[in-house]
């Protein structure tokens, strides 16, 4: 079900999105060879806590961790370990808060060090895609429409797009609809309306689609082993447009990255 909501309702859910924003910010500058993704995961759990939100994934579904972590060739749903990540690995970093009962859920990937070309490129187009993505969320749309156009600019760059797990509806709930795959048909699927607030959020694999799942219920991993690529944005429709409510920004000021890809998303200047 789709629970349109309020103009008061989306400032809640910016205000959390922005909380989740703030700790991959964080993050960022902690993300090096020798790190451990539990390390990390302390760090955001306390984090978190100080902002006076709570971890929205852990113990949901039971799962036992603040981040869903995922190196290499996991897609999402990673349990963080202690063991030290490596240059040239990636990992991504997917995090949800819970602040006056909304929820705020958004991902990024992070290079460890030095990556390879090819896995940089990985990054870049599934980072890219997302805001395709994003473009397409808009009155006279649909949820088809969204995800072709993901769908499309990912295989035209010869990867493959996960079809098992899919973007969602945000709200008092962590998951709510409509689902919003990464692949579709134009002019299909659920007509967009002012209120609606979604995740959308790539899973791009460097190689086949395909996935499979460890035995501890969790890890998604790639099918042939090859690396997979996670970003998750959280978007408002306000006046019939997109309206970004998380940003990669603090990420970018942690890292001395400029950017201006978030600009279009923005009827209200960001005050970071
Ligand atoms: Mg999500
Ligand atoms: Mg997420």
């Amino acid at each position: 079900m789709v629970k349109l909501k309020s103009l008061e309702e989306i400032e809640l859910l910016r205000e959390s999105a922005l909380v989740v924003s703030k700790t991959l910010g964080m993050l960022a500058s902690e993300i090096k060879p020798g790190v451990s993704a539990l390390d990390l995961d302390k760090l955001a759990e306390t984090y978190i806590r100080d902002q006076g939100a709570e971890p929205g994934f852990l113990g949901m579904y039971g799962f036992p961790n603040t981040l869903n972590m995922s190196p290499n060739a996991q897609v999402v749903h990673g349990i963080p370990t202690s063991e030290p990540l490596q240059e040239g690995d990636i990992i991504s970093v997917d995090c949800g808060a819970l602040k006056n009962g909304y929820y705020g859920d958004h991902a990024y990937t992070f290079p460890v060090g030095e990556i390879a070309p090819e896995t940089q490129k990985l990054l870049d187009v599934t980072k890219a895609s997302l805001y395709i993505g994003i473009r397409e969320f808009r009155v006279g749309n649909r949820v088809g429409d969204v995800g072709y156009a993901i769908q499309k600019f990912c295989e035209d760059h010869g990867y493959g797009v996960v079809r098992e797990l899919v973007g969602h509806g945000l709200g008092t709930k962590l998951h709510e609809g409509p689902e919003m795959p990464n692949y579709g048909k134009r002019g299909r699927g659920k007509k967009f309306s002012d209120g609606m607030v979604v995740a959308i959020e790539p899973m791009i694999n460097m190689g086949t689609k395909n996935i499979k799942q460890l035995k501890d219920g969790w890890t998604i991993l790639t099918a042939d082993g090859k690396p997979s690529a996670h970003f998750e944005h959280n978007i408002a429709i306000i006046n019939g447009k997109p309206e970004l409510l998380s940003t990669f920004q603090y990420i970018y000021d942690a890292l001395n990255i400029s950017s201006t890809e978030e600009d279009e998303f923005r009827q209200k200047k960001l005050e970071v």
